[in-house]
């Protein structure tokens, strides 16, 4: 058995690094200097027959791979959704590795299964899901979206007679698998993974979110199983598809709702801004992040179910090896991993510090400070806001497509604010997102400004 002080010196490295890197959060450079081929020539590409001990190992890493490290957890890092990570919950991610418990099975690691269970619940309650649902912890969204899709279709074909977990897919009913026209393409992807092929497009508004009327004719053109996914949390304008009117349409054909909500299911936990998420209990699966929204270090994302036993038919794993309980679900019994991290422990923690009125203000701080970057931009000479800020996306141009182009250029050289270019309703655009817990009006204030140098550079 290895003695456990032999951990100390590659541990104290690995706290020195952290605490180095992470000193420079808030002021240094957002954007990595060195690119992938300059960061394996540092690491060295050559297999060592043997290396140094583990801190020297620890050393010369940090120093080869901080270069090329984006400051994904600085306040004016706005690019795509992808948050951040707080003291906290970095802290208990270090011992979710510490404890290294893989996390199946109650009866196996009941210690990190509990706080699993109870950040579950408290989840639960926050997002104001059902408190029938069930929440299992995934590596993300993406995969959330998976495990919904697929309790979602093994149930439709179920009420429609055929039971897949018998006989497969080949064969069976055709699924009719409906996406709005400004979903994330993470759907896409879990929709073909679960065998739904590509989703039948229903038209969407022009903030993106899906119009009832569309859905409402597209389920009448046919009949048979069906599966709607809805979104909360529009990644260029931050709309919410008004989930509870669509899951009405929705359900009144028989099919089943599943919400990709990544970022934006945490509009719920914020009475100021849950009016967005109105309904959002009447669906039958969701998908969020716990690395977005929440601040938790990746990989965290959450699916829940409505219907358990839709649920664990579609991805419970069974053995006589594995000693399941038998009257209570495993973890395993909700997610498509056995072994895995126990990353619900982050989430515990988080909800154990900030607690319920934290959270509310963790994410109204989040919309607040995009007001602040909304309401800054358009003092900018050229510069205009083209979405309605309801959340936390603000998408700007700045006149002509290539000059918005060269204001992001700007943007990204200056290297104090990052946004991310996109194309939105044909047009260029840069797209602002507020997603760290600690962007606030400040900050936010920053952003305003480097953007103001960006137009200023891009002449
Ligand atoms: C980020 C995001 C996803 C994918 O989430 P991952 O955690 O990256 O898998 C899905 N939908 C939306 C709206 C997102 O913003």
């Amino acid at each position: 058995m290895s003695d456990p002080a032999t951990f100390g010196p590659a541990l104290d490295e690995a706290v020195a690094l952290a605490g180095r890197w992470l000193g420079g959060t808030r002021d240094e450079r957002i954007p990595p200097t060195a690119d992938i081929d300059a960061v394996k020539d540092a690491l060295g590409r050559e297999l060592p027959d043997r290396g140094p001990l583990a801190p020297e190992v620890l050393q010369r890493m940090a120093e080869a791979i901080e270069p090329g490290l984006m400051r994904i957890g600085s306040p004016r890092f706005h690019g795509w959704v992808m948050g951040g990570a707080q003291p906290v919950s970095l802290g208990a991610d270090w011992l979710v590795s510490a404890w290294d418990q893989n996390t199946g099975l109650r009866t196996v690691t009941p210690g990190v299964v509990a706080a699993e269970e109870l950040a579950a619940a408290w989840l639960t309650d926050l997002l104001g899901l059902p408190p029938s649902a069930e929440v299992g912890f995934v590596t993300g969204a993406t995969v959330a979206s998976l495990v919904g899709l697929v309790a979602a279709r093994d149930e439709v074909l179920r009420r429609a007679g055929w039971d897949a977990a018998e006989r497969g897919l080949a064969g069976g009913p055709r699924i009719r698998f409906f996406v709005g026209a400004e979903r994330h393409g993470s759907v896409d992807s879990s929709g073909l993974v679960a065998g739904l092929g590509r989703g039948q497009v229903v038209e969407a508004d022009d903030q993106g979110r899906m119009r009832a009327d569309a859905l409402r004719a597209a389920l009448a053109e046919g009949s048979g199983p069906a599966i709607v996914c809805l979104q909360a949390g529009n990644i260029h304008s931050g709309a919410f598809d008004p989930l509870g009117e669509l899951t009405d349409i929705a359900h009144e054909a028989g099919a089943w709702v599943h919400v990709d909500g990544a970022f934006g299911l945490w509009a719920e936990a914020a009475p100021g801004l849950r009016h967005l998420t109105a309904g959002l209990e009447r669906a039958d699966s969701w998908a969020t992040d716990a690395h977005k929204t929440l601040n938790v270090p990746y990989d965290c994302g959450i699916a829940a179910v409505a219907d358990p036993e839709a649920l664990h038919r579609a991805v419970a794993q069974h053995a006589a090896y594995l000693a399941s309980s038998d009257d209570v679900a495993d973890p395993a019994d909700r997610v498509l991993e056995l072994s895995r991290r126990a990353r619900g422990v982050p989430v515990y923690a988080t909800l154990a510090q900030l607690g319920r009125d934290g959270v509310a203000g963790l994410v109204q701080q989040l919309a607040d400070s995009a007001q602040v970057i909304a309401e800054g931009i358009p003092g900018i000479p050229g510069a205009e806001v083209l979405n309605d800020v309801v959340y936390t996306q603000v998408c700007a141009a700045f006149g002509a497509d290539e000059r918005t182009r060269a204001v992001g250029a700007a943007l990204l050289a200056d290297g104090q604010a990052l946004a991310s270019p996109s194309v939105w309703h044909g047009r260029a655009v840069l797209r602002f997102s507020v997603s760290n817990w600690l962007t606030d009006a400040e900050e936010a204030g920053r952003t305003v400004a480097a953007v103001r140098r960006a137009v200023d550079a891009a002449g």
